[in-house]
């Protein structure tokens, strides 16, 4: 079976909160590791869809709330209110292209030591953090600098 480690925790978070099992579940946590990064439940509806008609879109988004809560998947809301989806193997933070809807991850070892300082300076401690930065992608700038 594909996406085994991923099924066999699926099913245990399941088992362990009395949730039916069902096959749909399954459908909708294949297609979301199959999925590019950063997908919304309406995207994954859609994806669904084709393949299994009769997978309604409640049924995508309950199912997305619930691998959220199993630790399978992670929740990012940005400026757009669309609530998306990734799975985060490390901490990583958005460039969002406000003209396309692009999102681009990165990593940078100086803003989260100097998170780390800041938080430190003022006795706070850090549980998480959002650091996005919204503006034009490469090709967005480019189509306006022609325009
Ligand atoms: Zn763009
Ligand atoms: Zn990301």
């Amino acid at each position: 079976m594909a996406h085994e480690v991923e099924m066999r925790a699926l099913a245990e978070y399941l088992g362990q909160h009395n949730l039916k099992h069902t096959k749909q579940r399954e459908l909708v946590l294949a297609a979301f590791l199959e999925a590019r990064r950063h997908v919304s439940s309406e995207d994954l509806y859609q994806v669904v869809r084709e393949k299994y008609p009769n997978v309604g879109y409640t049924t995508v988004y309950r199912t997305m709330k619930l691998l959220v809560e199993a630790g399978l998947a992670t929740e990012r809301h940005f400026d757009d209110g669309i609530t998306r989806y990734e799975i985060e193997h490390e901490h990583h933070d958005h460039l969002v292209c406000i003209k396309c809807g692009k999102i681009q991850e990165f990593e940078c070892r100086m803003i989260e030591e100097s998170q780390r300082e800041i938080a430190a300076r003022y006795g706070f401690r850090i549980l998480r953090h959002r650091h996005e930065l919204y503006g034009h992608c490469t090709e967005c700038s480019e189509i306006a600098d022609r325009a």
